[in-house]
C-alpha cells in the first residue's frame, strides 16, 4: 500500500512548523510498513488532484493568503470535485479559513475555494494561545496553539470538529473549533497539530487508505506514549 500527501503552496502557507503534519503522517505510514511520498505544489504549479490521496493546506499571514487567493480560482472546480469525492484534506489556520466562501479583512476580501458552508470576518485583536478543544471523534482531547485576526462562522449545520474546552476557537463566542465536512478537516490549531495529537493523525490516513483501496482500513495499533505526553504536556499549558 501507499499513499502520496500533497502539500499545497508550502513556498507561503506553512506557519508555526505545520509541514510538520506531513512529516508525522508520512512516519505513522512508514512504521506499519505502508509507503507515503510526498508532492509540493509551488504557485503557479499544475495540481492534479488524481495523483493524491491527502491534501495538506497550511497556515499563512494576510499577506501570504493574498498572494495564494489569486491561485485558487484556478483549482477551485478540480478542488471541489476531489471533496465531494470524498478526498482527504487537512486545512490549518489560514488554510482553513480558504476552505470557505472568503476571508474579509479590513481593506479587503480573499475570495476562498467554497469547499466547505463558512466564512470568515476579521475582528478586533488577535485570538492567540494554547488551545484544547474535545471532538466526539475521538477519546483524547486535541490540543494546539492558535493566533489568528479571523473569525470564522459555519453555515447552519454544518459540523464543528470540537467543542472548546479551553482556548477561543472559530470565533471567540460559539464556543466550537474548526469543521468537518466529508473527509475535510478544517482547524485553527497549529502546533503542528498531528505529532501531539495521534488520534487526528490515524483517522486521517485510515480514511485516505480506506478510500484509495475501496474497504474500511484499520490500522495497527503504535505505540503512542511519546505522543500521549505531548498531548498532556501540551493541554497543560492552557
Ligand atoms: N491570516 C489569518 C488570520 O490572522 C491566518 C493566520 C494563521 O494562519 N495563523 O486570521
Amino acid at each position: 500500500m501507499n499513499i502520496r500527501i500533497g502539500h499545497l503552496y508550502p513556498d507561503l502557507l506553512n506557519l508555526y512548523g505545520d509541514r510538520g503534519n506531513i512529516r508525522c503522517m508520512m512516519k505513522r505510514l512508514s512504521w506499519r510498513g505502508i509507503d507515503a511520498e510526498l508532492v509540493e505544489y509551488k504557485l503557479n504549479d499544475k495540481v492534479n488532484f488524481n495523483d493524491c490521496d491527502i491534501f495538506l493546506l497550511g497556515g499563512g499571514s494576510d499577506r501570504e493568503q493574498k498572494l495564494v487567493c489569486k491561485e485558487l480560482s484556478s483549482i477551485k472546480k478540480d478542488f471541489k470535485k476531489y471533496v465531494e469525492d470524498m478526498g482527504v484534506v487537512i486545512a490549518i489556520c489560514g488554510g482553513y479559513q480558504l476552505l470557505g466562501a472568503y476571508y474579509q479583512m479590513d481593506d479587503e476580501s480573499v475570495e476562498g475555494l467554497e469547499l466547505v458552508d463558512l466564512y470568515t470576518v476579521q475582528g478586533e485583536g488577535r485570538l492567540i494561545g494554547n488551545i484544547t478543544i474535545k471532538s466526539d471523534l475521538f477519546d483524547m482531547p486535541i490540543t494546539g496553539f492558535e493566533n489568528h485576526g479571523g473569525r470564522t462562522t459555519l453555515g447552519e449545520g454544518v459540523t464543528p470538529l470540537g467543542k472548546v474546552v479551553n482556548g477561543f476557537g472559530n470565533d471567540g463566542n460559539s464556543g466550537y473549533e474548526g469543521v468537518i465536512y466529508k473527509n475535510v478537516i478544517g482547524t485553527y490549531l497549529h502546533g503542528p497539530l498531528l505529532p501531539k495529537n495521534p488520534q487526528v493523525c490515524d483517522y486521517i490516513l485510515a480514511k485516505s487508505l480506506s478510500k484509495k483501496y475501496g474497504k474500511d482500513i484499520i490500522l495497527d495499533p503504535l505505540d503512542d506514549s511519546a505522543e500521549d505526553r505531548a498531548n498532556n504536556y501540551s493541554q497543560a499549558l492552557n
